[in-house]
């Protein structure tokens, strides 16, 4: 066994799973390459969350029985939510995957390949954080939830909050730094619980301390957080620590009180909006990210008008609007009936889309003749692009090599999506 592919579909949490494994791999002596046609192994790390992601991981599962038969001698593993804790289920569809993996159970698989090419991979495998990152990296800090959103399945397949140790977690940060990492974002799924479950009970605020103080590192981020653990001691380490960007990623879900207690979101749409206005208020030019979930059962007109009025008042700068898909085992999927209508749910997310695109053509057009600095992360279509610390996509042209810096742009152009740069004369001045 020589070679590996490795698909991911999903959040951040998933792709981190898949730097990880990878770097793993790698250190067993396997070679990751572009296609599935020219790899020994291929893993499909999947996500269950709503139901297009896991047709998907079946279309790709599909696919590999051939492929699989074609050359018995190669290697099929599936990971990732779709993985329960028991596969009895999925190993009676795909016969032909070799390895089940729930989300960052990497040893299975490991086993494998070690026994393939003669290696107990314990005595090989050492840091798991990738080899050749890129300039930026995920840092997964907390695996799991303890809370029972009824849409969520992911409680479910990836267990209980778990927190990794600050200093593991700095002392990872500290060798992305040295291999040209320059910026981080951590991750949990409520990242701002990070330490809860902890001895000490160090907070997300102490880790976003430590984590500043790492020599090299540029620009330290975080997500996802929950409306429920965001403390004043988190909105003081933003507003303070200057490497720490002022971009808060918060799910809302929903506008209406109701709809928030049945999807068992323990907060209110006034609690919310407090929370979003002390942010503002102690974190200047913060920009504010949100999930909403449309079409939850038995949410009516009236409620959903709430959510429409609730994002038009705050104006968050970027909204992931999503339709309800009802997921086998969850507590809605199990208790709620489906009842809003295909066709309904999609009208009501086109709207809220409709009304975001409007937002942020306001907010970035306001951005237009004013100055930004990018950490530049590569090079897309002839154009070098990076992001505000406020999380806004930025191109610009230059002929020069301006990979991994962060660079003073003018802005010249916006459009919803991203905004077109020139390098400043102070970035001319800087970089002579
Ligand atoms: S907070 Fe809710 S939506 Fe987020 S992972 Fe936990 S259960 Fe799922």
């Amino acid at each position: 066994m020589e070679s590996f592919h490795l698909w991911t579909i999903g959040c951040q949490m998933n792709k981190a799973d898949s730097q990880r494994l990878g770097s793993a791999l790698e250190q067993l002596g396997l070679r990751e390459v572009e296609t599935a046609g020219e790899a020994d192994l291929v893993v499909l790390n999947s996500c269950v969350v709503r139901q297009q992601a896991e047709d998907k991981v079946v279309g790709h599962l599909t696919w590999m029985k051939p492929w699989k038969s074609n050359e018995p001698g190669r290697v099929v593993a599936l990971m990732g939510c779709m993985v329960g804790a028991k596969t009895d289920d999925l190993a009676r569809r795909f016969p032909f995957v070799d390895v089940f993996m729930r989300p960052q159970q990497y040893g299975p698989l490991l086993d494998l390949v070690g026994e393939r090419v003669g290696l107990d991979w314990e005595g090989c495998v050492g840091a798991l954080a990738p080899a050749q990152p890129d300039v930026t990296c995920y840092v997964p800090i907390i695996h799991g939830c303890d809370l029972m959103c009824t849409f969520c399945i992911i409680p479910y397949r990836r267990g209980r909050q778990v927190s990794r140790p600050v200093g593991e977690v700095v002392r990872e940060v500290e060798l992305l730094v040295h291999r040209g990492v320059k910026e981080v974002t951590v991750l949990g799924q409520t990242v701002d619980a990070y330490g809860l479950d902890l001895p000490e009970k160090p907070d997300l605020a102490d880790l976003l301390t430590q984590l500043n103080g790492v020599d090299g590192l540029e620009r330290i981020r975080f997500l996802t957080s929950h409306p429920s653990f965001f403390t004043g001691e988190i909105i003081r380490a933003v507003a303070d620590l200057p490497k720490v960007c002022e971009h808060i990623n918060l799910p809302v879900q929903a506008g209406d009180d109701d709809v928030l207690k049945a999807m068992r979101r323990p907060y209110t749409r006034q609690e919310f909006i407090d929370l979003v206005g002390r942010i503002r208020d102690n974190i200047p030019h913060s920009s504010l990210a949100t999930d909403i979930i449309v079409g939850f059962p038995g949410e009516t007109e009236e409620q959903y008008e709430r959510t429409v009025d609730l994002i038009a008042e705050l104006r968050p700068d970027k909204v992931h609007c999503a339709a309800y898909s009802s997921r086998p085992g969850t507590v809605a999927g199990r208790t709620m009936e489906d009842e809003v209508s295909k066709d309904e749910k999609a009208r009501r997310r086109v709207r809220l889309e409709e009304l975001q695109e409007g937002i942020l053509t306001e907010i970035n057009s306001a951005l237009v003749g004013q100055k930004v600095d990018i950490l530049v992360e590569g090079r897309r279509d002839g154009k070098w692009h990076g992001r505000t610390r406020s999380d806004k996509l930025v191109f610009f042209q230059s002929e020069d090599e301006h990979l991994g810096e962060l660079v003073n742009l003018d802005i010249t152009r916006s459009s919803p999506w991203s905004l077109q740069g020139e390098l400043t004369q102070q970035y001319v001045h800087l970089h002579p």
